[in-house]
């Protein structure tokens, strides 16, 4: 059975539903299929659909809103910005459905020669509770698009969020051309056993494991995966706005976004950049995140919550300093105070693992060098800050930071759906997601030639 609950007070169960058993997913794939041939046959059907599933999304922003707050404790403000996506993603997707589909080449001799984009099939696409509506539509928007079925397996802490969405797109698109399989990692797991396309996002362990089951089947999959996100903070940038622009990127939302910094490093006297980061990560408005005000709810589950005061009292003991992280917070849901550590050893998980929550690590460097040498030095490669006015350090550095996504003078978290969106190491396998590369992902290309009889 999978019971949702709202992170913020524990004992309210916003759903409870019977786990998709693997025969029930085999059926789900199994209908989805049948329904794909029909669904692929007309572009202009499809984008009506998707546009209309983008109008009752705005339609129903209030309710999505409520119910992002309510089962995954992501604060009033950024569940509003992620239904004001969900509805973009959906028109965006809706436009490229009448995209080319190939090309067509001169003949070597005589005759024909062209390529031609196909859909995969059916979809099955594995979804963490981080963004409970954005990431499934930003896999789901364009497998349908280009004329997948989608079956979709979300986080079991993002069930009714999933739900909601299905009841949209019910309303918008054939019967069986989207459908929601709720359940654990057992259900995820039958489903990467039938699907014909694999895109999953979550954590590194999961995701390796999906892609060696897909890869094993031969089937196309893409795992999005972890992050253990550096921003490197150069002599000459202003410590009050680097400091503003980190408290929201380490510490928004509890940490729990992939992007999040994880490490901020610091080349040259951190003494300035410290005393503004802590006075700006005390300032957080902490609590209950349907204020309007709350930039840090609680985090997930008392799983998550264990794990952060965790890594801050084995930061302590390996000698590590605790800049913030004592203040009083509530005890009614699953809150942990914005933590701040110095000071630990290169080996430490906070320097080189990715701790899902708010906690990050200021660190050090001597020189740019070794700063980039630091930033690079973890197995992860997500996303990247930089922050300085100079020029020329910009155009040095970029290219030599390990990342996905290289933000300068910017947050590292936050993600534009329009351009491609992946990371480099362990943080991606398999092709970018969103924007336009996310063709590449839900079709295959076929090369067809016609030769004269
Ligand atoms: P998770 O890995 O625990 O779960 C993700 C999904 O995979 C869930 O639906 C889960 O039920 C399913 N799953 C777990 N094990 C599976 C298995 N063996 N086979 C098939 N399915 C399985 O992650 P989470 O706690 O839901 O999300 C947090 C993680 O997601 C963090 O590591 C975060 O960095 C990452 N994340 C990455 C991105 C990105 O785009 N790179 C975006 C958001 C979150």
């Amino acid at each position: 059975m999978i019971v949702s609950r709202s992170p913020q007070q524990p004992t309210d169960v916003v759903v409870e539903v019977a786990a998709t058993e693997p025969a029930q997913v085999e059926a789900a794939v199994a209908r989805a299929r049948a329904a794909q041939r029909g669904w692929a046959q007309a572009a202009a059907p499809r984008a009506a659909a998707l546009h209309a599933a983008a109008d009752l999304v705005a339609t129903r922003a209030e309710q999505l809103e409520a119910l992002v707050v309510r089962e995954v404790g992501k604060p009033r403000a950024e569940a509003r910005g992620e239904v004001a996506r969900t509805a973009a993603i959906l028109r965006y997707y809706a436009e490229q459905v009448f995209d080319p589909v190939g090309a067509v080449h001169e003949p070597s001799l005589s005759g024909l020669l062209l390529t031609q984009r196909r859909p995969h099939g059916v979809a099955g696409l594995i979804t963490p509770w981080n963004f409970p509506l954005a990431i499934p539509l930003w896999k789901a928007a364009p497998a349908l698009a280009f004329g997948n079925t989608v079956v979709l397996k979300p986080a079991p802490e993002a069930t009714a969020c999933a739900l909601a969405l299905a009841e949209i797109l019910d309303q918008c698109l054939p019967p069986d051309v989207f459908t929601v399989v709720p359940g654990e990692a057992q259900t995820g797991q039958a489903l990467v056993q039938c699907a014909d396309v694999v895109s999953f996002t979550g954590s590194v362990g999961a995701g390796g494991a999906v892609a060696a089951a897909a890869g094993a089947r031969g089937v196309p999959v893409q795992a999005e995966m972890g992050g253990q996100n550096p921003a490197v903070v150069l002599p000459d940038a202003d410590a009050q706005t680097v400091a503003s622009h980190l408290t929201g990127a380490a510490m928004g939302y509890a940490g729990q976004k992939c992007t999040a910094t994880k490490r901020i490093i610091v080349v040259g006297d951190p003494g300035p950049l410290r005393e503004a980061l802590v006075a700006a990560v005390e300032a957080l408005p902490v609590g209950d995140p349907a204020r309007a005000e709350t930039v840090v709810g609680p985090v997930i589950n008392e799983g998550a919550r264990q794990r952060v005061q965790q890594a801050a009292a084995s930061a302590r003991a390996a000698g590590g300093r605790l800049l913030t992280g004592t203040r009083s917070v509530s005890d009614d849901g699953w809150y942990v105070a914005p933590t701040l550590v110095e000071g630990v050893p290169a080996s430490h998980e906070l320097a080189c693992e990715e701790v899902f929550g708010p906690i990050c690590l200021l660190q050090q460097a001597s020189d740019v060098d070794q700063a980039v040498a630091m930033a690079n030095g973890v197995r992860f490669g997500l996303a990247a800050g930089l922050y300085t006015n100079d020029l020329d350090a910009v155009l040095a550095l970029t290219g030599r930071l390990e990342a996905g996504l290289v933000k300068v003078n910017a947050p590292t978290s936050g993600v534009d759906f329009y351009l491609p969106f992946g990371g480099e190491k362990a943080s991606s396998l398999g092709g970018r997601e969103q924007g336009k590369a996310a063709q590449d992902f839900y079709t295959s290309v076929h090369t067809v030639t016609i030769a004269r009889p």
